[in-house]
């Protein structure tokens, strides 16, 4: 196999400097070295330090068998967040967790939809490799991986150092690609140092992989059996093994929950939305509940919270994102606090604007959705 040549320039950060980290606003961090670090995917020692930095909420970029993953811990919301300021996306999609065995479906899936013998059969045929399956998650999984969905995607990637990498964490890996938004997916690890430089702190260089083939998603939620994306692996071959595979219809009342990015709304809270800003003198009155009105707040700081307290109410429940409004731990918290404010049976929910950059710009895209699909 051809090797990429290593790219270490400035080799490893002295002890205790700043990591190659996204800065807030998705921007490197200042007196951040300008590329991550490039080591040897087949070295065991790489492996672990990539492990270590993944448990402790950092980005690493490793391969896969269809393109290089930016990956991070799955279960640390905060982590996943850094995911999408790193690629700069203004949206969230449901990202896939890699796991470095099908055994570990039933950690993270309901017992019914991992207990599906079609899970089973799938997993013994084609993984590990370009398959995802989508079943219903546990609640442990974070709403920013599944971008607010009842459901994860679950995968088995078939690259040496992905599935050694996953291994050495001990924590399922949520990774997209490890490009820019916009950008082409990168398939050697040169290029994701020329396109994420310092956003992410390691790559593991595992050589060029195979190229173009994105993983076949299949949904398999509630005995349900659907193709949400064709991929690497023929839906043919997959019926081959199951039986016929549906094809959700895109827009159609129902769907946009089961294959994201089909409709504009995606999860939706059944309150009336409203973006409100605490501190626009013009959108105050919107802040003080009608007679018998059950509204909720979802503020993106508390010193939003306290203005708005300050101009209306009353409130029946109140969420506040990040004590100050730091946009890392707003998005990672807003999915499951629209899941919490629909459960408090509210007429409507103000939600405060962020501003729209970096990370923002993303959160923004999920609350006007919000606004649109809770009509
Ligand atoms: P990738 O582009 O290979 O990173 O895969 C991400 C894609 O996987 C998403 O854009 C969806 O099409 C699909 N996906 C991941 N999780 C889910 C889910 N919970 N439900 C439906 N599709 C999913
Ligand atoms: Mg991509």
């Amino acid at each position: 196999m051809t090797r990429e040549p290593r790219h270490v320039p400035g080799d490893a950060p002295p002890p205790g400097a700043a990591g190659g980290l996204a800065g807030a606003a998705g921007g490197p961090v200042a007196g951040a070295p300008l590329a991550p670090r490039v080591l040897p995917g087949e070295d065991p020692a790489a492996v672990a330090e990539a492990a270590a930095l993944l448990r402790a909420g950092e980005l690493v970029a490793f391969p896969t068998e269809t393109v290089y993953g930016l990956g991070a811990n799955a279960l640390d919301a905060a982590a996943v967040a850094r995911v999408f300021a790193a690629k700069d996306r203004p949206s969230f999609d449901p990202l896939i967790v890699h796991l470095a065995d099908a055994a570990e479906v039933a950690d993270h899936a309901v017992p019914a939809d991992a207990a599906d013998p079609r899970v089973g059969l799938l997993a013994d045929r084609f993984w590990p490799g370009p398959l995802t399956l989508v079943l219903r998650r546990r609640d442990h999984v974070p709403g920013i991986v599944t971008a607010g969905l009842p459901t994860v995607g679950l995968r088995v990637p078939d690259h040496p150092v992905a599935r050694a990498l996953i291994r050495a964490a001990g924590v399922p890996v949520a990774a997209p690609s490890a490009n820019r938004f916009g950008r082409v997916s990168p398939t050697r690890a040169s290029h994701v140092v020329r396109g994420l430089g310092p956003r992410v702190r390691l790559v593991l260089d595992g050589g060029p992989c195979r190229v173009g083939v994105e993983s076949t998603v299949v949904l398999l939620a509630e005995g349900r059996a659907a193709l949400l994306r064709p991929g690497g692996v023929p839906a043919e071959a997959i019926e081959a093994v199951i039986g016929p595979l549906a094809t959700p219809a895109t827009g159609r009342a129902g769907t946009a929950a089961l294959a994201p990015g089909s409709a504009g709304t995606h999860y939706a809270p059944g309150a009336r939305v409203e973006i409100v800003d605490p501190f626009d003198p013009a959108d105050r009155p919107r802040l003080v509940a009608k007679p018998g009105e059950r509204l909720g707040l979802l503020a993106a700081s508390a010193a939003g919270a306290a203005a708005a307290r300050a101009a209306g109410g009353p409130f029946a429940t109140v969420v506040v994102l990040a004590p100050d409004g730091d946009p890392v731990v707003v998005a990672a918290r807003l999915f499951e606090a629209l899941h919490e404010l629909d459960a408090a049976g509210l007429d409507r929910i103000a939600a405060q604007p962020v501003p729209a950059v970096g990370l923002g710009r993303a959160v923004m895209d999920r609350l006007r959705r919000a606004a649109v699909g809770g009509q």
